[in-house]
């Protein structure tokens, strides 16, 4: 292929895979097409998405080409299409064939589990939720802890963009799956540490003891380094502790988790500002990693917010979790749309404000607050006052606001001007910098610069992550920068490559697929965890959510759809319309994979002849003889168990009946009415010819 066809090809994306688009299309759109249409359809596709996952051959190549001409009496348009690409573009098939070599960089790439690729730490989710389905608790704690030194206090606050990205979001609803964190350390025996290598030698300062900074000292812990951690604050967390409320993230759980770095040698300098980087490295240290974080407010940027009456959020915050008990209201108004602006109007409640608005300058449904998080703030009875933005502050506790240029009237709303007793902006976070004047480490719009593979700053020996690296993110983009930092650290320490695998998604374990009945597969109904009432939480810190039962975790676990071993490649369903039979339907999810529509249609189609089985890559899907039945069992859920018939010659089950009444349909007349395995069948043929060279020997 020359090099411009080459750089087409990668323009219009894969000719295999645009193929392959085409004939699911085609069998879509031609749903109650006459049998063979189907059938033939349904075996282009499925070898074309044989090459796609390299295991075409170049015979198959040949017999597309003949199924493009039988197509051409059948459906002009597959048929067409299909030629035209094997003729134009025969090279590219050649090549994806023989040499697994797609141009286009699509095909053969190894198949990651959506929601595990979506966490930042990588969490080898479907292996946590398999050990929680068999109630193996430790185990499952255990794959956490591969990957996350916060399981449970990541798993009360993270929003979870795993569950965004599950499979079964677009076949029902999303796994729940942030909770199981919680449950796996809440009913784990034990915490079962990781080991740790030899000591090296070597010695690393961290200063933050947010997240990026515990997560960082977790690893280079584990791989053998003296690590200690400077934080300016008395108690160690960064915003786990002094910014997110108690009663989402309770201190109990958080301490527990500081405690367990702290018990791989880790030791936390508290009450510790570091205000020389670079002295660190001539005290002894080998390295330095700042995660520093956002710790400071950011100030509405208006004129009189100097007043004592205006109030940071990320001071207010934590004041009230440092236990300085700060009393706010009757009346606060809360500036800004984010989470922040929520925890600050929900602690403002339970500081004594009867009443809280927040004035935000677009709509509720434009606010980045997680959804559910808005809705029990107003639970609780928090105003949202849409479409005004800050002006100026006055003296005399006065707020003077105007219409935003998006509101539906603001060509002729007037300002306003409003009195609280508390005006509190809750619009975000800022770091102060000036403490790395003359150290020569780089900043930029705030952060500070450092190359985002190594982390490492233009300074040798010092790095940088967590929100001060990548800006204000959440707990478990910190979690997943710390990772990141401890392999890069490692690396410069000791002389050696960055192993950049071991920051991608890994599978941690092989767990058995959990036995889930088709129904409860199907179930489209997401449990909920079960929350306090607003009338009971609003006036107190006592955490809103119970705990996620263990029983209800574990019922949840059958829910998951297995990515790590079904890969949602489709065969087993190409193959099964195939046969004629259609007994599994799929259908497309935003990974680019296929997921099981339904465990339920099976039970009335499948026909028990293994051709599924057969085909898959991985073997999540199986046909098997049970005691006498033809079990289909699709990662754990068995979707049909049908009898078998008996053999009449030698009375051994052997195929199951509606097997054979599909043979005995799809054969008609030739078909034979007795009931017989292929071993009598082929020892009758036999005494049959030896009676007929008996007789005509005779
Ligand atoms: C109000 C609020 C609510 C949030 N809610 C959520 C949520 O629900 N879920 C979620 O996932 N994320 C949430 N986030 C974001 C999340 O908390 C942060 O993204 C995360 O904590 C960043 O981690 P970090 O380790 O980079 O920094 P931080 O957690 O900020 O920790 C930095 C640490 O460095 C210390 N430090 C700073 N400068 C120095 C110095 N010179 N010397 C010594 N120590 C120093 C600080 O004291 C602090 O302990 C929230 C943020 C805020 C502000
Ligand atoms: S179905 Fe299971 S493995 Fe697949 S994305 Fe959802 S939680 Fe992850
Ligand atoms: S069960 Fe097997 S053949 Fe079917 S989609 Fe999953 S991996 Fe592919």
């Amino acid at each position: 292929m020359t090099s411009e066809a080459r750089t087409e090809s990668k323009q219009n994306g894969c000719v295999v895979v645009e193929n392959l688009k085409m004939l699911r299309r085609q069998l879509q759109l031609k749903e109650h097409a006459p049998v063979l249409l189907r059938t033939t359809l349904a075996r282009a596709a499925r070898i074309v998405t044989e090459v796609s996952l390299g295991r075409g051959t170049v015979a198959q190549l040949k017999e597309l080409e003949n199924l493009a001409q039988e197509l051409a009496f059948l459906d002009a348009t597959s048929a067409d299409a299909l030629a035209a690409s094997l003729r134009n573009s025969f090279d590219e098939w050649q090549s994806h064939v023989s040499a697994n070599s797609c141009s286009a960089g699509v095909c053969f790439q190894p198949r990651t589990v959506p929601c595990q690729e979506a966490c930042p730490a990588h969490i080898d989710i479907p292996s946590m939720i398999a050990h929680i389905g068999h109630g193996q608790y430790e185990d499952a704690l255990s794959i956490l802890l591969k990957d996350t030194p916060l399981p449970n206090s990541c798993g009360l606050v993270c929003p979870a963009p795993c569950e965004d990205a599950c499979v079964q979001k677009t076949v029902s609803a999303a796994v729940v799956i942030r909770p199981m964190k919680s449950v796996a350390a809440r009913c784990s025996p034990s915490y079962p540490l990781p080991e740790r290598a030899a000591p090296t030698g070597k010695k690393v300062a961290i200063v933050g003891s947010g997240p990026a900074g515990l997560t960082a000292a977790y690893y280079l812990a584990q791989k053998g380094h003296q690590v200690e951690i400077f934080d300016e604050r008395e108690h160690a967390g960064g915003i786990m502790r002094y910014g997110i409320p108690h009663y989402r993230l309770p201190a109990e759980v958080l301490n527990s988790e500081i405690d367990m770095v702290k018990s791989l040698g880790v030791s936390i300098h508290t009450g510790r500002p570091v205000s020389n980087v670079k002295g660190l490295l001539s005290q002894g240290f080998d390295a330095s990693f700042l995660a520093t974080g956002l710790q400071n407010s950011k100030g509405l940027g208006v004129t009189g917010e100097d007043q004592p009456f205006v109030l940071g959020g990320m001071d207010f915050l934590s004041k009230v979790r440092a236990g300085e008990n700060p009393r706010v209201g009757p009346h606060v108004i809360v500036i800004g749309g984010g989470n922040a602006a929520i925890d600050v109007a929900m602690t403002s409640l339970r500081q004594g404000a009867t009443k809280v608005q927040m004035w935000y300058r677009r709509t509720r449904k434009d606010m980045p607050a997680n959804p559910h998080e808005v809705e029990m703030a107003l639970a609780e009875g928090v105003e949202l006052i849409e479409y005004w933005a800050p002006t100026r502050i006055l003296p005399g506790n006065l707020i003077e606001f105007v219409r935003s240029k998006n509101a539906p009237d603001a060509a002729t709303a007037q300002p306003v001007t409003v009195h609280a007793d508390q005006i509190i902006a809750g619009i975000g976070q800022e770091a102060d910098l000036s403490w790395l004047e003359g150290s020569g480490i780089e900043t930029k719009w705030g952060n500070i610069v450092a190359d985002p593979v190594t982390l490492a700053t233009g300074e040798p020996g010092i790095f940088a992550g967590g929100d001060i690296g990548h800006g204000a993110s959440t707990v478990v983009a910190a979690i997943g920068s710390g990772k990141r930092a401890a392999e890069s650290i490692h690396a410069y320490l000791t002389g050696t490559e960055m192993n950049h695998a071991a920051l991608l998604s890994q599978r941690r374990d092989d767990v058995p697929a959990i036995a889930t009945d088709a129904a409860a597969r199907t179930n489209p109904m997401r449990p909920h965890v079960p929350e306090r009432t607003p009338e009971e939480r609003k006036h107190t810190h006592q955490p809103i959510q119970y705990d996620f039962d263990e029983k209800v975790a574990q019922a949840e676990a059958g829910r998951c759809l297995r990515c790590d071993q079904c890969i949602g490649c489709g065969l087993c369903e190409l193959v099964c319309a195939e046969v004629g039979v259609e007994a599994l339907r799929m259908i497309e999810t935003p990974s680019g994979r296929l997921a099981f529509e339904d465990f339920i249609r099976p039970a009335s189609l499948c026909i028990g002849c293994g051709a599924c089985a057969a085909v898959c890559p991985t073997g999540a899907i199986s046909v098997e003889n049970r005691d006498g039945y033809r079990v289909t069992e699709i990662t754990g859920t068995v979707v049909r168990r049908q009898a078998m018939s008996v053999c009449e010659s030698c009375n051994e089950p052997f195929v199951s009946a509606s097997q054979h009444d599909k043979m005995r349909s799809t054969l008609g007349g030739h078909a034979s009415g007795s009931v017989i395995c292929l071993p009598c069948a082929r020892s009758r043929a036999v005494e049959t010819m030896q009676d007929m060279y008996h007789h005509a020997a005779l």
